[in-house]
């Protein structure tokens, strides 16, 4: 196996503050970024943090950077105070609304990616807005970087055209099923789907919360259609569970958490181009991974797991959602 490949991943780093059905965390460690890095740093190392935070941001969260390895030579360090979102779930916990967000440093923002990064092979584009996505794509210089972008429902609403700009230009887009909904314009996921591929991406993963992920890939043209090519369609699918937990303490994360693991498997193999095999491994690790999110506040669980914690959980899901 050729040498695992550096990420770089753009995002925002943040203070959460979370309300549950059941509990209440403050000061939390949050922001797309942290999760997806966090995540991305248990399968490949460097992981390059390209982000703004300000002087309140806490030392100790530097330092679990630190301790994972994660490289913070591109995180801009801001007079001003660090991005802050506060949200709170709903009873079934797979909703949740925006109670506030302070913008504060990430107002007026450009990601500066430190030179000797800008040529790296994997770079995530984890939920910011789309013109800082499109910011960071403009000063990338290998020759073919595999580019996987998140979005929200937010620059769906405010952003829109920005929002279809990054999905020319990108490999992968990982989107949740209510926003590929609003997006396309349909209730049906396939569709919605078929749609998103439409608009650029070569590869599309429509998250599912505690139901799991659909991938859909755009099937080579003119090749024959594999097992996997659903009838009717120009792609292939994929539909992987989530791993099923009794208990979901918060879930903030677990779709940054599901990118950073996805982009660290995938630059973990060395390669530069992917198949559709080597994607959908790549969405059961990240399904994996998202599920360690859920089981405590911020990135408290998260930050704690193992490579065989992943390893143990990645077979137990393959038993429960197989058959001969
Ligand atoms: P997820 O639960 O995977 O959707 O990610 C939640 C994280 O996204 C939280 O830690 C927030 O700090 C961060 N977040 C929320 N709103 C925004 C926003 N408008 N821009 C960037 N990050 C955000």
């Amino acid at each position: 196996m050729s040498a695992a490949s550096s990420v770089i991943i753009g995002g925002s780093i943040a203070i959460d503050h979370i309300k549950t059905p059941v509990a209440e965390g403050k000061n939390l460690l949050g922001g797309s970024a942290s999760f997806t890095g966090i995540a991305a740093s248990y399968f490949t190392s460097p992981v390059h943090l390209i982000g703004i935070i300000g002087k309140d941001f806490p030392q100790e969260h530097l330092d679990l950077f630190a301790s994972k390895n994660i490289s913070t030579h591109g995180l801009e360090r801001s007079d001003g105070d660090t991005f802050s979102w506060s949200g709170s779930y709903h009873e079934n916990m797979n909703d949740r609304e925006t109670l506030s967000v302070a913008i504060n440093v990430l107002e007026n923002w450009t990601p500066k990616i430190p030179l000797e990064m800008t040529c790296a092979p994997i770079v995530v584009l984890a939920n910011m807005h789309p013109i800082n996505q499109l910011q960071m794509i403009e000063q990338l210089t290998c020759a073919k970087p595999f580019i996987a972008a998140d979005t929200m429902d937010l620059w769906i609403t405010i952003a829109n055209d920005d929002l279809h700009e990054v999905l020319k230009k990108i490999n992968l887009l990982v989107i949740n099923e209510s926003e590929a909904r609003d997006f396309c314009k349909t209730s049906n996921l396939i569709v919605a789907g078929q749609t998103l591929l439409d608009k650029g991406p070569a590869n599309v993963i429509i998250k599912l919360g505690e139901f799991g992920a659909i991938l859909f890939s755009k099937h080579p043209d003119g090749s024959p259609a594999t097992e996997f090519t659903l009838p009717g369609t120009k792609f292939d699918l994929f539909r992987c569970a989530a791993f099923p937990l009794k208990e979901v303490a918060d879930p903030t994360g677990a779709g940054d958490s599901f990118l950073g693991a996805l982009a660290g498997h995938l630059a973990s193999t060395g390669k530069t181009e992917f198949s559709f095999d080597d994607i959908r491994q790549a969405v059961v690790y990240g399904s994996v991974v998202a599920s360690f999110t859920c089981e405590a506040f911020s990135a408290n669980r998260l930050a704690h797991i193992t490579r065989e914690d992943i390893e143990n959980r990645l077979k137990l899901l393959k038993n429960l959602t197989h058959w001969p």
